[in-house]
């Protein structure tokens, strides 16, 4: 894969290979854990126009241990704030970086960013429409999950803001392109999708049931996928993340003893910390299969890249550096 801009870029093999290939480095399998790194001497740029803390952290902690270094790019004390335009960061900070990590509030931003540069993309969130490596790594979590209680994944309800979560948006599309058996349902504080998925959803006739209580089908969810409230994203007044919703002890009881409990993270009000202790709580395994998850995207992209860019550098007798062609 070149760039990873949307599900839409991945087929149903190479979602099946991040899956399989993250849980066996996760696992320790030594073929993998072995292998080269292509991260390693590579200067990765991370341009975050939004807030995050995992995402970002995640793809910092596998540059770090993969020995690759971290350009960060922070609005704030860069010369966006002296005027400076996104095509002149981006057309800046190519000739610095041999691969981008964005993040950034405007749903299309990746069609003006593929204008500027061909340095390969990794989408990290763009506006409420996708974040395709927070569902890879959801996807992983499920089925590292059902591999474990050996049950199968036929149900999903997602809960929240569903018309903001472009975690929910990607994650659609991800379950979708690899079965279209799979039962959606959504228990939502809005009505209404974001205008591109609902295109996808109706394009592909995708059946999606809308409850307006979790006893109308908790029992029979094999995953629940929680979200917060976007209130960064609403242009109405801000709407309150409904009580009925919030998963404690007791909605938990209802669930299936295999059923898996989602979120992407950050947590508000929506899920009781007192369900934290449940084995079918998954997020911070999420927060954790990130970090394997982002580094084969990572690899797999970097693996692409021309023959000439995988030089070392090595330290010589003489104290000066010679490079070599190393692979
Ligand atoms: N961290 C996720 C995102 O960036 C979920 C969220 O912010 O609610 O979309």
């Amino acid at each position: 894969m070149n760039n990873l801009l949307s599900i839409d870029d991945l087929s149903k093999e190479k979602i099946f290979y991040i899956i399989e290939k993250s849980i066996a480095v996760k696992n320790g399998n030594k073929l993998y854990v072995t292998m080269d790194s292509y991260i390693e001497n590579k200067i990765i740029g991370l341009l975050f126009f939004e807030p995050s803390t995992r995402t970002r952290f995640s793809f910092e902690t596998v540059i770090y241990k993969s020995k690759g270094n971290v350009l960060n790019y922070n609005e704030k004390i860069s010369s966006t704030k002296k005027g400076e335009t996104l095509y002149d960061t981006i057309k800046t900070m190519e000739i610095y970086c041999d691969l981008f990590i964005i993040r950034h509030p405007d749903n299309d931003i990746f069609e003006k960013i593929t204008k500027y540069t061909s340095k390969p993309i990794i989408n990290a969130g763009n506006g409420s429409y996708e974040h395709p490596t927070q569902s890879l790594i959801d996807i992983t979590t499920m089925f590292e999950h059902n591999k474990n209680t050996n049950s199968i994944f036929k149900n999903i309800l997602f809960v929240g803001d569903i018309n903001n979560s472009r975690t929910i948006n990607s994650l659609i599309k991800c379950i979708y392109k690899i079965s279209n058996s799979i039962n959606f349902y959504i228990f939502s504080i809005q009505e209404d999708f974001n205008p591109k998925i609902k295109n996808f959803i109706k394009n592909n006739n995708i059946k999606i049931t809308r409850v307006f209580s979790y006893d109308e089908c908790i029992k029979d969810m094999d995953f629940v996928y929680v979200t917060r409230c976007q209130k960064e994203r609403q242009n109405l007044d801000i709407i309150d993340y409904k009580k009925e919703m919030i998963i404690t002890p007791n909605v938990m009881k209802k669930m299936k003893p295999t059923c898996g409990l989602l979120h992407p993270f950050p947590r508000n009000e929506e899920i009781d910390i007192k369900c934290d202790s449940d084995s079918r709580s998954l997020y911070f395994k999420q927060i954790e299969n990130g970090i394997h998850v982002r580094r084969i995207i990572m690899e797999d992209i970097l693996s692409k890249t021309q023959d000439f860019n995988r030089i070392k550098s090595h330290g010589t007798l003489d104290g000066g550096y010679m490079y070599s062609e190393e692979y």
